[in-house]
């Protein structure tokens, strides 16, 4: 099969779909690698670094859509790289569909067979090419806080692990699964004092024994919500209801009884948030304030760190992707969790949330 990359080209999208060492395996798996010129310019990875592994560089993404069986993105087709998608083509990306009729429209026009990284299962029931931008988002959380809290970017002035004689911030992270357990890690390894709330009792489990006591576990009622949040110098939001917009768990009445610089970050902002004051941010511009509390929005944190960001991905995308490679439409037939991944299919809507959530039949 010929597989393409295009650089992307949504704003300050940094990441690439194939890094070198994606490129070597598919060559050696006996595929065509065509990738545009500078389409790992964000990764630092450069046009030799792909002829190195085994890539054709070709000048324009024209090159790539009108050339390639399979074309291998990070981020969803914009516009006008939906119009250059064809029929028996394959489009292996993010796609995010549920809230974007337009972008539906654009690939069921072009008969392209487009398989969603975000909808791709495994055998444990997770999402497994959607984990690795939550470990990133989770571990980022901390570093974004800890500047946040710095007095001259708005915060309280506090160290999250203080020094030997004074005590360490208060981290506490709501939501204990993917984000949580990262942030967990990240604000534990600096010293801080963190607590994890979550509505699972099977979780809080798996964590204090991943934490072994390291960490505080709280079932998260209201009572103990609350009593994490106003002691906090740091909240993390991490919750997920699968499918449905983040439940708003801290009030805008909250915020008055928490400690003024307090930070917020809000990792579920992509689903609305879960601080009822939460709209979503960018790099450029972060944070806001609100009655005194700082919150740091960004909706696409990972994109901060685009060569972690992308080495995590391609780690995550390279298996299934090369059963695509390998035995193309195949492959989707006959593994149930590429299957899940299948959204557009010769003009169709095939996953049945996504065909729900837009109003199509499946
Ligand atoms: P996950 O499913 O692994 O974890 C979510 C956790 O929330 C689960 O453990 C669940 O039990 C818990 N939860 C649900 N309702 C709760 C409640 N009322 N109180 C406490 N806990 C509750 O999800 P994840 O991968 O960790 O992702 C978390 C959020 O971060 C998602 O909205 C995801 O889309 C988002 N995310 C954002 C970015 C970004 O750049 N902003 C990047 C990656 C992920």
């Amino acid at each position: 099969m010929r597989v393409g990359c295009p650089k992307e080209i949504k704003n300050h999208e940094y990441r690439v779909g194939l890094t070198p060492g994606s490129v070597r395996e598919y060559v050696a798996h006996g595929h065509e690698v065509i990738v545009e010129s500078k389409a790992g310019a964000g990764i630092g990875a450069d046009d030799d670094s792909y002829r190195a592994a085994g890539a054709r560089i070709v000048p324009a993404a024209r090159d790539v859509f009108e050339k390639a069986d399979m074309v291998v993105k990070v981020k969803e087709p914009q516009p006008s790289e939906w119009a250059q998608l064809r029929e028996g083509q394959i489009l292996y990306t993010y796609l995010h569909l549920a809230p974007d009729p337009e972008q539906t429209q654009g690939l069921l026009k072009s008969g392209v067979t487009a398989i969603a990284y975000e909808t791709v299962t495994d055998e444990r029931g997770g999402l497994p090419l959607l984990a690795p931008m939550s470990e990133v988002a989770g571990r980022l959380a901390i570093q974004a806080g800890a500047t946040s809290l710095q007095k001259a970017n708005g915060g309280r002035g506090i160290l999250l692990g203080g020094v030997p004689g004074v005590l360490p911030a208060k981290v506490a992270i709501i939501g204990g699964g993917v984000v949580g357990l990262h942030a967990a890690k990240m604000a534990a390894g600096l010293g801080a004092d963190v607590s994890i709330l979550d509505r699972s009792l099977p979780r809080l489990r798996q964590l204090d024994d991943i934490f072994n006591g390291r960490v505080h576990t709280r079932y998260s009622t209201i009572d103990a919500l609350e009593e994490e949040v106003f002691s906090a110098d740091l909240v993390i939001g991490a919750v997920l209801i699968p499918g449905a917009a983040a439940p708003k768990l801290v009030t805008r009445e909250m915020l008055s009884a928490m400690k003024k610089g307090a930070v917020i970050v809000d990792v579920a902002i992509d689903q609305g948030g879960c601080f009822e004051t939460s709209h979503a941010t960018t790099h450029s511009e972060p944070t806001y304030e609100v009655d005194g509390i700082v919150h740091y929005c960004v909706a696409n944190m990972p994109g901060a760190v685009p060569i972690t960001s992308a080495h995590a991905l391609n780690n995550a995308t390279l298996h299934y992707g090369l059963q695509l490679a390998d035995r193309g439409l195949k492959a989707i037939a006959e593994d149930r969790h590429l299957r899940a991944g299948l959204n557009v299919h010769r003009g169709r809507v095939t996953n049945v949330a996504v065909a729900e959530a837009l109003g199509y039949d499946a």
